[in-house]
């Protein structure tokens, strides 16, 4: 058995489907559905004996201890977080209470429970970080990728919460011997991400026929991962990953900001028949860029590939395919959500609908 927090977000609810699709082991998954947890992602899974689903915080140490003895999970996999950059730069008291404090509170409970192991489950216990390329900070042009070497320079509300994350994960392993893993990954995409998010918000707005905002010049660059791919990493890097270290994931697609969202609505003018707006590329809109943006982000993920033999199966081309492909065919999923919470983000953020 294993312990998933944050499973009903997009990352977190990709991992236990596809957890469930090639395991028997049961998953039992903490989320406490803010804004970002959506039961309808795991709809397909609402009848699996194997997928046990529990709403509560990752601070909550009572709940996680009762989960954690009752249980008794041979691993905790913490992707539980506030994620999005510019709800921290509007509020960052969330992102310091959730990533920072909730990962602290976490740690403590999962320390208790394993050090009260006997010595082979102790041994085998793992805690896995799921984190952010965006700790390390903003590339110029020139200079070469993200490594697990690089420094943390992390500039955003959200990345310094991460950043602080990280740290004490890293000093979990160093002061007390918990068997940790951290893996650093960068921008993700595909199916069930929420549309505050650049793709999913450029799908949906392109869908409707609104404008595609983009931040200053389009011209920030980062590196993007299919959602899957990321899944088999974590897969990976759970199982073979040596204990403490961290690893960087990346799909080696670096990729600016407005090539993404053109690719996008060349794909939209073939595969979405009868949209109010074509060539859809006419409703891309530059807004006010975001504040302290990061200009480039790109990973070094060789450590991964050498080490452990991972490559992402997905490029650039074929993940974004499927994910446009998915949207498409999952309009009643998207319209949930762009009714619910989404409306205020969407009015706060960008003045209006
Ligand atoms: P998300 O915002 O879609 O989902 C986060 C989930 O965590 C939600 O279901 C939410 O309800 C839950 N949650 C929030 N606070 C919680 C708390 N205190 N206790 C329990 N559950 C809580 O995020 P995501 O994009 O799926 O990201 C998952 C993880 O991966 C995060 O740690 C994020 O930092 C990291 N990450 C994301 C990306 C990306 O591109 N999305 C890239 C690299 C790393």
């Amino acid at each position: 058995m294993i312990l998933v927090t944050g499973g009903a977000g997009f990352i977190g609810a990709n991992f236990v489907l596809d957890w469930l699709a090639q395991s028997d082991e049961t998953v039992i998954n903490l989320d406490k559905l803010t804004y970002a947890g959506n039961m309808e992602n795991l709809a397909s899974i609402a009848d699996d004996p194997r997928h046990i689903f529990v709403q509560g915080d990752i601070g909550d140490s009572a709940l996680m201890t009762q989960l954690l003895q009752t249980h008794q999970p041979r691993a905790v996999i913490n992707f539980a977080a506030e994620s999005h950059v510019d709800r921290s730069i509007l509020g960052p008291e969330d992102f310091i209470q959730t990533n920072v404090v909730g990962t602290f509170h976490l740690l403590e409970s999962v320390r208790a429970y394993w050090t009260a192991m006997d010595e082979s489950a102790k041994s085998a216990f793992r805690f896995l970080h799921v984190s952010t390329d965006e700790v390390y900070g903003s590339l110029g042009p020139d200079d070469a990728p993200f490594t697990e070497t690089t420094p943390y320079a992390p500039n955003s509300p959200y990345s310094a919460s991460k950043a602080a994350s990280d740290h004490l994960v890293r000093a979990y392993h160093h002061t007390y011997g918990l068997p940790v893993l951290t893996t650093n990954c960068s921008n993700n995409y595909g199916p069930l991400q929420f549309p505050e998010k650049l793709i999913p918000l450029v799908m949906m707005n392109a869908v409707a026929g609104k404008a595609l905002p983009i931040y200053g010049d389009g011209l920030n660059v980062r590196d993007w991962l299919y959602v899957g791919d990321h899944c088999s990493a974590i897969r990976t890097v759970l199982a073979h990953g040596k204990l403490g270290e961290v690893y960087n994931v990346g799909g080696w697609n670096e990729k600016a900001n407005i090539d993404v969202v053109k690719t996008i609505c060349t794909m939209l003018d073939d595969l979405h028949a009868g949209s109010p707006v074509t060539p859809h590329a006419d409703l891309i809109t530059y807004v006010k860029d975001r504040a302290g943006h990061d200009r480039r982000y790109a990973i070094d993920a060789t450590k991964l590939q050498r080490e452990l033999g991972w490559m992402p199966s997905e490029t650039f081309e074929t993940g974004i395919r499927k994910t446009v492909a998915w949207y498409l065919a999952n309009q009643t999923w998207v319209a949930n959500i762009a009714s619910g919470e989404y409306r205020h983000w969407v009015e706060k953020q960008y003045g209006s609908k």
